[in-house]
């Protein structure tokens, strides 16, 4: 008889969106004639950057040609990507990773959360609350839970968000092995200092425990004391995994290409407490698991780096980081206190009432859909997520819109 791994039968149903799609639905065809405002994604809506059109044009011809084809590439991502990447996103910054360190990758929702598959299934998980919901699920699945109860998993340490600390949690009073942080911070926008990283970095190696960074929204960092980067941290790279992509930065959530740093020193334990290098478990994973990115793609990734496609994504995040600007002004403005929208697509709104009662009153009252944060777990309840990834002029007409409907409640 076929079994199945019963772990998924303790998943829960994520009616998130499709009960944002319901409502949305509804209301239009209520108003047949409301022009509705998206303001929940978390996807980007504005075109590559010219630089990566072109190389992967270029890349794209490179195929054409039997002199200039090329079949498998490396699994961990050719060269002249991986060297670009060590070179402008971390050794200029001061932090020393290498090429060899480097895993190209389709996406860094796959790495976030295939990783966990080189761990032992009885280590202790540390979980924000609320969170980009893929670390939570792939541990359910693996069976590193027990079942759900009351809007919790069992056997999970939830690492808690709230106004008093910002949503920047607190190391945990218990003793964890592997944690997950994501900054600036999926849904909540939240950035941590660079001290505050520390206190991280210290906890794991003081409790041979292990850090998963995500850091897929670095891009939108303008505050330059922020680390854009754990490894900007001292004694980071014996404990932390880092995570970045190109979705969110570049604009190639549809396109394509992410990576994965494992520093050559990075540590694990077996049973018997002896030290094994993480890399080599992840590099043993990958290469058996994965079979590159396409050449195209790492052509149009490589783009990036150069001057213009470095400004050209400058400008990008420039565009949302405006939209989002906004959004947070018109928000207080209002009365509502905002995190986020600074270094952050994102901006993470105290509704000061149900989630879903605010979600309804901006889009009854406005038109505009926002994502509830009761959604993104049980520590987002009472705030809402706006996304900044629209057209200014649509985030303007929003924006205006919300003022009129809720001023002077
Ligand atoms: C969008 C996003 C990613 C990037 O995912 P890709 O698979 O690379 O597109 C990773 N982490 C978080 C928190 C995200 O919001």
């Amino acid at each position: 008889m076929i079994k199945i791994n019963e772990n998924y039968l303790k998943l829960q149903a994520s009616y998130l969106f499709s009960d944002i799609a319901k409502r949305v639905s509804a209301y239009q065809e209520a108003h047949p004639d409301r022009e509705i405002i998206k303001l929940g994604i978390g996807d980007v809506t504005r075109a590559l950057p010219r630089a990566c059109i072109d190389a992967f044009h270029q890349g794209v011809d490179e195929m054409a040609d039997d002199a200039t084809f090329h079949g498998y590439g490396p699994e961990q991502g050719y060269l002249f990507l991986r060297e670009k990447i060590a070179k402008h996103d971390f050794q200029d910054r001061g932090a020393d990773i290498s090429a060899d360190e480097i895993f190209v990758s389709d996406g860094a929702k796959c790495d976030t959360g295939n990783i966990q598959e080189i761990f032992a299934t009885d280590v202790t998980i540390a979980i924000p609350d609320p969170v980009y919901p893929v670390y939570l699920d792939t541990n359910v699945m693996a069976g590193r839970t027990g079942l759900y109860n009351n809007g919790r998993y069992d056997g999970i340490v939830y690492l808690e968000g709230s106004r008093e600390n910002g949503f920047i949690p607190e190391l945990p009073d218990k003793k964890v092995d592997l944690i997950y942080l994501c900054f600036p911070n999926n849904p909540t926008g939240a950035t941590i200092s660079k001290s505050g990283l520390k206190a991280w970095v210290g906890y794991a190696r003081d409790n041979k425990a292990l850090i998963l960074y995500d850091a897929a929204y670095e891009a939108f960092i303008r505050d330059n004391t922020l680390p854009k980067s754990i490894y900007e941290v001292e004694g980071a790279r014996e404990v932390a995994i880092e995570f970045r992509s190109f979705s969110k930065t570049a604009g190639f959530t549809g396109t394509r290409c992410a990576y994965t740093v494992v520093p050559k020193n990075c540590t694990a334990y077996s049973t018997s407490g002896e030290r094994h290098s993480v890399h080599a478990l992840w590099n043993r994973r990958h290469t058996t698991k994965f079979n590159s990115v396409s050449y195209p793609v790492q052509k149009a990734a490589e783009a990036v780096y150069s001057d213009d496609g470095h400004r050209q994504i400058r400008e990008l995040s420039d565009y949302y980081l405006k939209n989002a600007a906004l959004i947070r002004q018109e928000m207080e403005a209002l009365g509502y206190a905002c995190i986020g929208g600074e270094n952050s697509p994102y901006i993470w709104v105290d509704g000061q009432t149900d989630s879903w009662k605010f979600f309804d009153l901006l889009l009854e009252k406005a038109g505009v859909v926002c994502t509830p944060g009761a959604g993104f777990g049980r520590c987002g309840e009472g705030y809402i997520r706006i996304s900044a990834f629209n057209s200014y002029e649509n985030v303007q007409k929003a924006m205006a819109r919300i003022s009129e409907a809720l001023e002077g409640k």
